[in-house]
């Protein structure tokens, strides 16, 4: 590259959005392009670190605290609306900023509809960064009926929030800039999927444009920042399962009682990690051979571990999986139930589907599901199997690869 181009990247506040998302900043940012970030300040050190600009979204417009708020009370259609109302605070930040400094393009988290519209108010090249997978019609009819009611049930009530939101921001800002249908997740000119082709489906919004390069985790730290109760907990002779739901879902105080009294009796050490939502003195004295954390550096423990039980979100599964580590796949919604059977369509997962229906997960399910990824061979030497396919794709250099073609390319000078 010869002129240094900007880009300014306008990013969703929360871990499973900006983890995949920063190795690719870190890499345009190495390849000689000026990268601005724009997120809450939550993530400032690691932009800085990755040789970023920081800019920062004013207190109170959006962070991660709000889209967990979001995903926990109404789902997917609430988190819709949420960040409509973001976007009509932080579509004018943006645009005001980037009047006085133009960027050469924009990078958007697809559910950041602030960034995309500002592209398009300022004509300016569209790259999205994806962090899962394109869901369709035929994901949802994986849903049986009891699944449906309780996804409507929890979906409905949140509509007429998210069509006020979005007529005002129509209002405010224009329909032509507006993302066409079907919104989130918006796809940009090109688009990075940090995730491998395999999970996605056939979807008529693949195109040209469209780029898997495989998921974008960072090398394990040789360094590994444990703290030393985590260090000598992961470092006993029994086997590690890390239980966590992610940071957006709170699993309810019956699933941390359930894993208690399912794991309990393994000879295993069960590191729980509760969020900050549940407080462990609910929860009651939990067995012996377990500890519970508010959260913990998660690729760090994986690379200790035997077995996962998670949510199945993108990230954890693929962390897991990169870590050669055999999934127990709990979905929290729809997304994590694709996800959770691709794996196992490859031998690397069992998922107990039962919260999707609002049902506890049976404590002897649980059971069974962890002893087999503990003991069967099979799990384990699937997990490894995709585990050392993951990089195949290129990763975060082939997603910086495609971006700096694309500019190259289309929009020379
Ligand atoms: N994470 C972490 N520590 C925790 C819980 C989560 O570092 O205690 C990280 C995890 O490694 C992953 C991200 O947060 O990169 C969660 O993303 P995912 O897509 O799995 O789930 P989400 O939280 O978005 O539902």
């Amino acid at each position: 590259m010869t002129d240094a181009k900007r880009i300014v990247v306008a990013g969703m506040p929360a871990a499973g959005h900006f983890n995949p998302s920063l190795p690719i900043v870190r890499e345009l940012a190495r390849r000689g392009f000026e990268v601005t970030y724009y997120t809450s300040d939550d993530f400032r050190a690691r932009v800085e670190e990755a040789g970023c600009e920081f800019r920062t979204y004013p207190a109170g417009t959006l962070g991660p605290a709000d889209i967990a708020e979001a995903t926990r009370n109404g789902g997917p259609v609430r988190v819709v609306a949420r960040v409509l109302t973001a976007t009509e605070a932080l579509l004018p930040l943006l645009l005001s900023d980037l009047d006085t400094r133009r960027p050469d393009a924009i990078a958007f988290d697809s559910n950041a509809i602030w960034g995309r519209m500002a592209a398009a108010r300022l004509g300016l090249p569209m790259i999205s960064l994806m962090t899962t997978m394109l869901i369709g019609g035929k994901a949802m009819a994986r849903l049986n009926a009891r699944e449906w009611l309780h996804f409507l049930g929890e979906a409905i009530p949140g509509v007429p929030a998210a069509r006020s939101a979005k007529r005002r921001v129509v209002r405010q800002f224009g329909k032509d800039a507006y993302p066409p249908a079907p919104g989130l997740p918006m796809r940009g000119d090109v688009t990075v999927f940090p995730v491998p082709r395999w999970m996605q489906s056939p979807d008529p919004r693949i195109d040209d444009g469209c780029h898997f390069v495989g998921p974008t985790i960072r090398p394990p730290r040789e360094d590994a920042p444990l703290d030393d109760e985590l260090a000598a907990f992961t470092d006993g002779p029994e086997p590690v399962v890390l239980v966590s739901l992610g940071t957006l879902h709170a699993g309810s105080d019956a699933f941390f009682r359930a894993c208690f009294e399912a794991l309990g009796g393994l000879p295993a050490r069960i590191l729980l990690v509760a969020g900050s939502h549940t407080d462990p003195a609910r929860l009651g004295k939990p067995p012996a051979n377990t500890l519970i954390r508010a959260s913990v550096p998660q690729l760090e423990v994986l690379r200790r571990a035997a077995a996962f039980v998670t949510h199945g979100g993108m990230n954890s599964a693929l962390e897991g999986l990169a870590c050669g580590v055999p999934l127990v796949v709990v979905p929290q919604q729809v997304e994590q139930l694709v996800i959770g059977e691709a794996v196992a369509g490859r031998g690397a997962a069992t998922v107990l589907r039962h919260n999707l229906s609002k049902r506890p997960v049976p404590v002897a399910e649980l059971r069974a599901a962890v002893e087999n990824a503990l003991s069967g061979s099979s799990p384990r030497e699937a997990a490894q199997a995709i585990g050392a396919s993951l990089g195949e794709d290129g990763g975060a250099p082939a997603a910086a690869e495609a971006i700096e073609d694309y500019l190259r390319t289309r929009h020379p000078g």
